[in-house]
């Protein structure tokens, strides 16, 4: 086995292991409860759940789904973080190696991934998330060559900025409720880890996919379009995307149009 593979696995597990822990931040975040204690249990029969049951995919897959202690069925979502976790870790190391960017956007990623989570069930995003998240990238923007503080600064404004103006626009145009504040400090959180560059080519690449979706899922559920979609989980993809094809897409964009090479 070279080397290579190995640190490929050994990424993928770490991942997942991190995405064992964001599950309970998905879990506990939403109702005020802290990450750290008490150990984690089963919500229906509060048995403990002990370190052999709680290895990454692994525990699901032997459990068959089901609590230990009682029987009952465990939610999908678990295994599904961490798998998407573990995925996440292992491109993102294939992507940039064993670097500080690396470190910095798989700390981003992640929160992407507990932020996607809540904001489907519960339609909020926490700020403890984004606005700690507006920070960090902030200071990472520092130490990362070839990124530089200035750009993470103009991300956070245009990232926060942008937003504000289309939901205060869509209110003005349509006299409902857009987007939320929630949106706005995701986005802005964006601009920091990512730069001022990649705050088009988000709000254009999750605006198309959003559009589509939401056309898709208004069809199946036939007149009942009231149902709320969450814009976060399109962001997140949309910031996901840029870090692994934005500049593909981009130049790729700019060919069809004719205005490169
Ligand atoms: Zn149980």
């Amino acid at each position: 086995m070279t080397p290579q593979i190995l640190f490929s696995i050994f990424a993928f597990i770490f991942g997942a292991v991190v995405g064992s822990f964001l599950n309970v931040c998905i879990c506990r975040l939403p109702r005020n409860e802290s990450v750290v204690s008490p150990p984690s249990h089963c919500p229906n029969c509060d048995y403990q759940i002990r370190w052999y049951d709680n290895i990454p995919l692994v525990s699901y897959l032997l459990l068959g789904g089901k609590c230990r202690g009682c029987q009952t069925k465990i939610s999908i979502q678990y295994p599904l973080v961490e798998l998407l976790n573990g995925l996440l870790c292992l491109a993102l190391f294939l992507r940039f190696g064993p670097t500080l960017a690396f470190c910095a956007l798989f700390i981003f990623c992640s929160a992407l991934v507990v932020i996607t989570f809540i904001d489907i069930e519960h339609q909020i995003i926490p700020d403890e998330i984004s606005l700690s998240g507006i920070v960090i990238g902030f200071v990472f923007s520092f130490f990362l060559r070839g990124h530089g503080w200035l750009n993470s600064l103009l991300g956070i404004l245009l990232g926060g900025g942008s937003l504000l103006l289309v939901a205060n626009a869509y209110q003005w145009l349509t006299g409902k409720e857009g987007m939320g504040g929630g949106d706005i400090k995701l986005l802005a959180m964006m601009g920091a880890f990512l730069g001022w560059k990649s705050i088009p080519f988000i709000i254009f690449a999750s605006s198309l996919v959003g559009s589509v979706i939401g056309v898709a899922l208004m069809l199946v559920q036939k007149k009942d379009s009231k149902l709320a979609i969450p814009f976060g989980p399109y962001l997140a993809f949309g910031a996901v995307l840029y870090i692994f094809f934005g500049h593909r897409l981009i130049t790729w964009y700019l060919t069809l149009g004719g205005f490169q090479g």
